[in-house]
């Protein structure tokens, strides 16, 4: 379960953030999360309060952004948007609906980022 030390390393870094800027306390955080990277919000909302403990995040609220995963075709230049999520590795291999080619590029669904950090200005 990968999640956790990719919770750990986001709080670490919002935690940098925030006491660069002399901030103690966090009220939410947003995050952007793309289906490619196989991260399950679930399980990141799951971890995200137990690893907050003791830093500025503590008691904040978590904002999780989804991204499907975007393929673009490099045989025909479709561009298809997959329900799949990541985390289906015992699928059959992505194909495009307009060739069947499997020689995809994933365009969109790779994002992991810290898109907004809400704090009180005092
Ligand atoms: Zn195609």
């Amino acid at each position: 379960m990968h999640e956790l030390s990719v919770v750990q390393s986001i709080v670490q870094t919002t935690s940098g953030i925030l006491a660069e800027r002399g901030i103690e306390k966090a009220s939410f955080l947003t995050l952007v999360i793309g289906a490619h990277t196989g991260i399950i919000p679930k399980y990141v909302k799951m971890y995200y309060n137990d690893v907050c403990e003791g830093t500025p995040l503590e008691g904040s609220e978590l904002r999780i952004e989804s991204v499907d995963t975007e393929y673009f075709c490099r045989d025909c230049g479709h561009v298809f948007r997959s329900e799949r999520s990541g985390h289906d590795h015992h699928a059959p291999e992505e194909r495009c609906p307009a060739c069947s080619s499997a020689d995809l590029e994933v365009i969109a669904g790779d994002e992991l980022m810290i898109k907004e950090v809400g704090y009180e200005d005092r």
